[in-house]
């Protein structure tokens, strides 16, 4: 882990990050007053590296009378073309659309997990895919598998598969034949979550690292994007047993922490499976990012959220907002 760590512990912080620092958490005026939203451009910049959130819901179909929230999705933009697609969770695959994605030019996917809200739009996004020009194949890079879950090649082999896939029709997708894209699938070790972080060479252009998180019983990572000495992390869902996580990315000073964000630890949140506010905000506190943006969002965690920015103003004494689906977050 030191070449990881030497790189993120070195990263200077060079400040004007673009949108990010142009604008503040100002309060709201209307009814959702409560919730601190930073207001994000819904485009990318032409220039410069850019996190875009394209769903910022959680596991729950819901109308929050404004918009609704897709499950989770980021798109990693580089001087205006769309590098990384990380998760494409239940309702991303219109986000995807709407943010100007395009398969053809992705280095890679990347999962977090296999949780429906995480992957529930992949074979649309990928069928999609198939109606543009890409030849290259194209890495796909998630958790290997335990119990009920299996693996990231295993999930996509029953999902595309010739022979039992769910849509065996796009199997070429498997093996590059009837004019389809290969995919090249990639199992990183997760070990609970405490298996050690993998870089993974997807580009020369940046940097990115899989950190696997503990997430009850689904294997699950967190990703690191470095760019140009600067970084953004994801946590991904992930529970406090994801010590390693912490340990590892203590005082990296990320320009945004990503946390995923779920219920407040009062209100029966099943025990093991996410951090609670107060573990976001100790997280946090540890990392030291120069913000911290709530993701994963629910009515059922929105609505207490006076009390969950309480509990991670205990831990974390930074700007913390709520993201909307295609927030685009310059780094
Ligand atoms: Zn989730
Ligand atoms: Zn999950």
């Amino acid at each position: 882990m030191k070449p990881i760590m030497t790189f993120l512990t070195g990263l200077t912080l060079l400040g004007a990050p673009g949108c990010i620092a142009a604008q503040t958490a100002a309060p709201a005026q209307t009814a959702t007053a409560a919730i601190p939203r930073s207001e994000q451009p819904a485009a990318c910049p032409a220039t410069g590296a850019a996190l875009q959130v394209l769903g910022s819901g959680g596991p729950i179909a819901e109308w929050a009378g404004e918009q609704g929230r897709a499950g989770t999705s980021y798109l990693l933009w580089i001087d205006g073309t769309p590098r990384l697609l990380i998760d494409a969770g239940a309702g991303s695959y219109l986000r995807f659309a709407e943010a100007g994605g395009r398969l053809a030019d992705l280095d890679a996917i990347l999962l977090t997990h296999l949780h429906a809200d995480h992957a529930g739009d992949l074979a649309g996004v990928l069928n999609s895919g198939g109606f543009e020009t890409r030849t290259a194949p194209l890495p796909i890079i998630g958790p290997d598998g335990a119990e009920r879950f299996p693996g990231t090649s295993e999930f996509l082999a029953r999902l595309l598969g010739k022979e039992a896939g769910a849509f065996a029709y796009n199997g070429g997708f498997i093996d590059g034949s009837e004019n389809k894209f290969r995919l090249e699938p990639r199992d990183i070790t997760t070990g609970a979550g405490r298996a050690a972080p993998a870089g993974l060479d997807v580009s020369n252009d940046y940097s990115v690292f899989a950190y696997p998180v503990h997430h009850g019983p689904a294997p699950a990572l967190g990703y690191v994007i470095e760019w140009q000495g600067k970084a953004v992390v994801i946590t991904g869902d992930q529970s406090a047993q994801s010590e390693r996580f912490a340990v590892e990315l203590a005082g990296s000073k990320p320009v945004i922490l990503f946390a995923h964000h779920v219920i407040n630890g009062a209100e029966g949140q099943p025990r093991g499976l996410h951090r609670t506010p107060a573990q976001i905000g100790e997280l946090a506190g540890a990392l030291a990012p120069q913000r911290l943006v709530l993701t994963h969002n629910m009515q059922r965690s929105l609505a207490p959220i006076a009390l969950s920015l309480a509990a991670i103003g205990e831990g974390y004494a930074g700007a913390v907002t709520v993201a909307a689906d295609l927030d685009c977050y310059a780094f």
